[in-house]
């Protein structure tokens, strides 16, 4: 299952244990990053945080010296409103989030509305509250539909762990008996709206990640090549976990100019 990554078109790209730790960019990602621009390939940079906008990440990466326009990041705030545009042109939303994803919903032509809205949509945020979570208990019960931009259950801080966007949506799906729709990672949703954008067909490309259970998956899961990078969360035991493996295994992103180079000779 090996890749010909000089052949691939479209690279679609996890951030997290992939491009950078916390705020440390990994090793051998500068040249990565200069392979696809000089080689044209069409690349997206892909998270499941809600809270960021792409220019925000665009300014995360500059001050670690790398350049990567805005159009190149892609998150489950983009993907939430592509969802919800998509599903219901011009809906409403009480929205619980940061601007990543308030943004990302008013450009997708979708209406604010705390009263009888549409769709209730859960991002991880400072201004989640009991007041919040009450407010968007009602509206479910109301009639509303729950949707959340991702389901990871925690994410990594300094000094330990926070709850993520699925364990902010759980009460809210207690209260009501509500199941919530996500659609982020593991939702191949996520990377079919992504090959998408970067107009190119699953055979053409390429998921790295980090993670078997949220980015190996869904690259699988929408037809495309799948590449589990060990500079983040897994390592090779982490494999027996899973009945899929993913098309190949590298120690990090670094190692992708260097095969292309290799099998152009
Ligand atoms: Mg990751």
């Amino acid at each position: 299952m090996a890749i010909d990554f000089k052949k691939k078109r479209g690279f679609i790209c996890d951030m997290d244990g992939v491009i950078y730790h916390g705020n440390t960019i990994l090793p051998g990602v500068r040249e990565f990053i200069r392979w696809m621009q000089n080689e044209k390939k069409d690349y997206l940079f892909l998270t499941n945080n809600s809270g960021y906008t792409p220019r925000e990440l665009n300014q995360k990466l500059c001050r670690m010296g790398l350049n990567v326009p805005e159009e190149h990041f892609y998150t489950s705030a983009l993907a939430t409103a592509a969802f919800l545009a998509d599903q219901a042109p011009g809906c409403s939303a009480y929205v619980i989030g940061e601007a990543g994803l308030l943004n990302a919903l008013y450009d997708a032509g979708i209406v604010m509305n705390d009263v009888d809205p549409d769709y209730v949509v859960v991002g991880e945020g400072k201004n989640y509250s009991l007041d919040t979570l009450t407010k968007a208990c009602n509206l479910v019960l109301k009639g509303a539909k729950l949707i959340g931009a991702n389901s990871d259950i925690s994410g990594p801080i300094e000094n330990g762990i926070m709850p993520a966007c699925g364990s902010l949506v759980s009460p809210i799906e207690m209260t009501t008996g509500t199941k919530a729709y996500f659609c982020g990672k593991p939702n191949p949703l996520m990377m079919r709206t992504g090959l998408k954008k970067l107009g190119c067909h699953s055979n053409e490309a390429v998921m790295i990640g980090d993670r078997m259970d949220t980015d190996v998956i869904s690259g699988l899961e929408s037809g495309m090549s799948t590449v589990l990078v060990l500079s983040g969360v897994s390592d090779r035991s982490t494999l027996d976990a899973f009945a899929f493996r993913p098309s190949v295994i590298l120690s990090g992103v670094g190692e992708i100019p260097k095969l292309a180079a290799r099998d152009e000779k």
